[in-house]
């Protein structure tokens, strides 16, 4: 069985690779939710929304 990551990035909404080294997750810090973002929104500076409560990070 093959470890895959169900994670989608919250910029893009595409699936996060494993193979995304820069690709970052972490948790909500108002509601916990995980939260993904890949490698290439990452570098453009993407915002990182929370989609379940709507926080918006640094
Ligand atoms: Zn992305
Ligand atoms: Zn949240």
């Amino acid at each position: 069985m093959a470890a895959t990551f169900e994670l989608k990035c919250v910029s893009c909404k595409k699936p996060i690779s494993v193979d995304d080294r820069f690709a970052v997750v972490f948790h909500c810090p108002v509601c916990g939710h995980k939260i993904a973002r890949c490698g290439k929104c990452r570098k453009a500076g993407k915002e990182r929304v929370c989609p379940n409560c709507g926080f918006v990070g640094p």
